[in-house]
């Protein structure tokens, strides 16, 4: 190492890192990147997974909602986000229910179809404009320094913010839905992620839904062209041009905080850096145990499958694939069936068939292909499985992945009218293009603890009801409880998901104390 002091130090080059240290290099100070593995972006990145095959999967996360507009425009990134026409298709005994982006025709029909009457319908376009209306509350905020949650309150229809917040969400999916269906598909959104119940007393489930449902004031979850690692790529040029040191390959083990402010870091080849300011872009459980301090590990809960195919399977419905696996498709993810697979978790057991949502990239950006592959009709798969805790997997991480992968396949086949295998495609060792990853892999390519996509359970975005801030840390959300050692990722208060929050307000606080 030349240099073993540095103004600030970010620990971790994941999107939030790269994102604090941007903003902070553009304020004149001094930032270095100590990122442990060999590329930079963390969980949003692209990568040629099979050999031979050339398509850049968005390996990890795979959509975007949360990343507000003023980031994208304050950074100048050039990132476009496309709209998906179809919102999402749930195949349900050989038919199916069918949500365009903009409810219309189609969407009214299928919901009639499907339930039988107007009655679920009229229920769901009522809810999504209470969605909204609570999004357009929430959502300017997560830019802001942490709102009094009195005042957030006070603008929100009463009952919408009881049965959202104070109330297990079960209640109201219970209340607003008649139809299995429809509350499993609204439930979904509490579950990415998030090993819990419809009731659970923690309203985990509850805050997972609300980050969900309000991302850029509509909630709308949308394709990076070029896929995630595109938004890696120029938050690294922006860094870059900014002027901040990036130092991949380089693990901390180690955080000596020093009384008053700043810290001492070691490095995994024994070299050390000191600082004023650290921004701790890792898991919080991870900062702790850097720190020597005791932590309780989080919980994953998703089993994460990128596929390629030859070609698109067609469904047993009868729907066009390329309009079935145009949206999410949801698999196994009624009401109930959502019950029972948390139960079956809980007890020990992978859900089979997994409940799970597949997203086809391809179908709204094709850029990720290699043009001949395009030419010739490959597409790509990412299928994200929920209630699959690390538990699951520990005692026997290969058998148990090897299950976790046939029930996952299992749910897929049973909504298609022909076997899956022939539309596979092939990798240059003449294997099926399937990469599976349980918590366990997530954990240990990507060191989030417990697997947990989001480096721990969400937060409620605001501050708590008698709460003081009275730090820049405590105000914007990222304060550890050591002066001088912010956090500035998923783990801050607005952290969770690709939305750039945890970074831009690390760096706000830091601007404040300024
Ligand atoms: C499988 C999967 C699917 C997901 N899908 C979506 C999705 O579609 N949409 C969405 O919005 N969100 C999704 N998420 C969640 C989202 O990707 C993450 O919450 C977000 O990317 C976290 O970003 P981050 O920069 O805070 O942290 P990370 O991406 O975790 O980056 C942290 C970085 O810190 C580094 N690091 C950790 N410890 C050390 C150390 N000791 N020394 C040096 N470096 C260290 C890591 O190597 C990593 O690069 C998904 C996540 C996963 C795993």
């Amino acid at each position: 190492m030349t240099n073993n002091h540095s103004e600030i130090v970010v620990v971790g080059g994941g999107h939030n890192g790269l994102v604090a240290a941007t903003y902070l290099a553009r304020a004149e100070h001094q930032v270095t990147i100590l990122e442990g593995r060999t590329e930079l972006g963390g969980a949003v990145a692209s990568a040629e997974v099979f050999r031979g095959v050339a398509v850049r999967l968005s390996r990890f996360s795979y959509l975007i909602s949360l990343l507000p507009t003023l980031i994208i425009e304050e950074l100048g990134l050039r990132l476009e986000l496309r709209s998906r026409q179809i919102r999402s298709y749930t195949p349900v005994d050989g038919s199916g229910l069918l949500i365009e982006r903009q409810d219309g025709r189609l969407t009214r029909d299928s919901f009639r179809m499907l339930t039988g009457g107007e009655r679920e319908y009229q229920a769901w376009a009522a809810f999504q404009s209470r969605l909204h209306e609570l999004a357009a509350v929430i959502e300017p905020t997560l830019t802001q320094p942490l709102p009094d949650v009195d005042e957030l309150r006070s603008r929100v229809h009463p009952y919408l913010w009881s049965s959202v917040v104070e109330r297990p969400l079960g209640e109201l999916v219970e209340s607003t839905f008649a139809d299995d269906t429809v509350r499993g598909l609204t439930l979904t959104d509490a579950l990415i992620g998030t090993f819990s119940s419809a009731h659970d007393p923690s309203l985990r489930q509850n805050r997972c839904f609300l980050y969900h449902v309000i991302g850029n004031g509509s909630g709308e979850w949308k394709v990076p062209v070029g896929g995630m690692g595109a938004l890696t790529a120029e938050l690294v040029r922006m860094a870059e041009d900014a002027k901040v040191s990036i130092r991949t390959g380089c693990r901390v083990d180690m955080i000596e905080p020093e009384s008053g402010s700043g810290a001492t870091l070691r490095l995994a080849d024994g070299q050390t850096i000191t600082a004023e300011t650290i921004l701790a872009n890792c898991a919080p459980a991870t900062l702790q145990r850097l720190l020597g301090e005791p932590y309780e590990p989080p919980v994953g809960s998703q089993t994460k499958i990128n596929i390629v195919l030859r070609r698109l399977p067609q469904f047993r419905s009868g729907i066009e694939p390329a309009i079935g696996f145009a949206g999410t498709l949801h698999l196994g993810q009624g009401y109930d069936r959502l019950q029972q697979a948390y139960e079956d978790a809980a007890a020990g057991q992978i859900p089979d068939p997994m409940p799970c949502e597949v997203y086809c990239h391809t179908l709204t950006d094709g850029s990720i292909l290699d043009p001949e592959l395009r030419a010739a009709g490959y597409h790509t798969l990412t299928l994200f499985g929920l209630h699959t805790p690390p538990d699951l997997f520990a005692a026997d991480p290969h058998g148990s992945k090897e299950r976790a992968k046939a029930a996952a396949l299992r749910s897929l086949q049973s909504v298609l009218a022909e076997p899956l295998e022939p539309c596979l495609a092939l990798d240059r060792g003449g294997e099926p293009c399937i990469e599976v990853m349980t918590p366990l892999d997530i954990e240990a390519e990507l060191g989030m603890p417990g697997g947990n996509i989001f480096h721990g359970d969400l937060a409620w975005p605001w501050l708590a009801q008698g709460a003081r801030a009275t730090t820049p840390a405590e105000r914007w959300g990222v304060a550890t409880g050591h002066p001088g050692i912010l956090l500035c990722g998923s783990g801050a208060v607005r952290g969770g998901a690709v939305s750039g929050l945890g970074g831009h307000n690390a760096a706000m606080a830091v601007l404040e104390d300024d």
